[in-house]
């Protein structure tokens, strides 16, 4: 058994940016991150690959390459919580006990939960941007379709990038008009809920481009079985089964809180680690924070919000083991930019309540239209805030800029 003063259980954007920011404020402090994958992904690129803008190779980096220096990385997987006791279990038989744990161990994607789906993802016109593996199969499909029909499907909320399932159909529609061939293509929007978007501001903008492709939106629509070789998926909706035949299908998968974590103490009745909202403290284990899209906190779950909430995290995390009050506070900021064609960008950008929290005055950016400059700030800028900002804890430049 090691003892490490903090311990963060998961190396991926919220934990890796943690380290960072604490490191940053108290060079040299004695951090362990509990991380089992070789690779890293920047999520957010992966709806730019499936648009065919950037390159899957262009989202994802050795975890080793962005381990913050001088941190203890334990490769293995995490499999159980015991705060009572101060301590972390980690694949095989280890165990490490902290003064601090900060949790960041992601959501799951519960692509089982439709049925015949996890057989034919891949092949058969059925694809999605969720998997790093897959999002080139959506920009395959997207370049080779030319006339049938389309389906995108949006699950339950809560899920990591809400507007990602419409960003997958806009960024193919785009493409499709672009060539000519839009008129021949039916696209259906199928969405368990019951709105185009949580924040009403920015449904407007978004139904201009729902007309402009002739998108046929289907809500309290939910994707529950595939048959790949059929080209068929089935939706329960309120009116019984709905069947429909497709040529492509982008699927988003159902989502759940992290199983370790819905596993153990720490968590709330849906499975995800019970924090308050605004200090990201557990709200029964004092020594515990947890951030990003395991914790409990209801912003929207995106690589944006987990950027605010690091440096949230870090000041609270060091505050704890001072033993001074906490300062930090988090407004629950997320952002979404909806890619609605090649070249704009619809920048949604809001905090708990569906308060609008733009970064820029609307000369810059209007969020609540599509505009060029949150194109370009999505394809040209914020890549590298991540890589180099927020993965290194620079604040001072990732702060004051929106978006992800
Ligand atoms: P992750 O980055 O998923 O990291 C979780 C880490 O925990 C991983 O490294 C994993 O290996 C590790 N882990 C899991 N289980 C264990 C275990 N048992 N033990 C130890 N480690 C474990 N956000 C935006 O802001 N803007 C966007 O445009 C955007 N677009 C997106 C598009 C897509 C297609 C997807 C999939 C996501 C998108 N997001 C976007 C969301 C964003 O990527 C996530 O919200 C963000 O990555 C959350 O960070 P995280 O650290 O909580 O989780």
């Amino acid at each position: 058994q090691s003892h490490h003063t903090v311990v963060i259980a998961g190396g991926g954007s919220a934990g890796i940016a943690t380290a960072a920011s604490i490191l940053g404020r108290h060079p040299g402090l004695d951090i362990a991150i509990i991380e089992p994958a070789d690779e890293h992904y920047y999520q957010p690129g992966w709806t730019m690959v499936g648009g065919g803008v950037f390159e899957k190779d262009e989202t994802v980096r050795p975890e080793a390459s962005v381990m913050p220096k001088g941190v203890t990385w334990l490769k293995a997987e995490v499999t159980g919580f015991d705060p009572e006791n101060k301590a972390v279990e980690y694949a095989d038989n280890g165990r490490v006990t902290y003064d601090v744990l900060v949790v960041a161990m992601g959501n799951r994607l519960a692509w089982e939960e439709i049925v015949g789906l996890e057989e034919t993802l891949g092949r058969n016109g059925v694809t999605s941007n969720y998997r790093y593996d897959l999002a080139p199969y959506t920009w395959q499909l997207v370049q080779q379709t030319r006339e049938g029909r389309a389906l995108f499907t949006q699950p339950p909320m809560p899920i990591k990038c809400a507007g990602a399932p419409q960003k997958a159909m806009y960024l193919s529609c785009s493409e499709w008009e672009k060539r000519g061939v839009l008129g021949d293509i039916e696209v259906e929007f199928h969405n368990n809920g019951a709105v185009l978007f949580g924040v009403a501001d920015y449904v407007p903008a978004l139904m201009e481009y729902v007309e402009r492709y002739g998108i046929d939106l289907n809500f309290g629509s939910t994707l529950t079985r595939v048959d790949g070789p059929a080209k068929k998926a089935y939706f329960a909706t309120e009116n019984g089964e709905v069947e429909r035949e497709f040529d492509m299908l982008h699927v988003c998968p159902p989502q759940k809180g992290n199983p370790i974590v819905a596993a153990s103490v720490l968590a709330n009745d849906a499975g995800y680690a019970e924090v308050d909202q605004h200090t990201l403290q557990h709200v029964r284990y004092p020594d515990v924070f947890a951030l990003g899209d395991c914790g409990s906190t209801p912003n929207a779950k995106t690589m944006a919000a987990a950027r605010k909430q690091a440096p949230v995290a870090a000041v609270n995390a060091l505050a704890r083991l001072e033993g001074k009050p906490l300062k930090g506070n988090y407004d629950g900021y997320g952002s979404c930019p909806l890619t609605v064609e090649r070249g704009k960008i619809v920048l949604a950008e809001f905090g708990y309540g569906g308060k609008l929290l733009p970064t820029f005055p609307k000369w810059v950016i209007d969020g609540t239209k599509a505009t060029r400059a949150a194109w370009t700030l999505k394809v040209d800028v914020l890549p590298g805030i991540y890589w180099h900002a927020m993965l290194k804890g620079r604040e001072w430049m990732a702060r004051p800029i929106g978006g992800a």
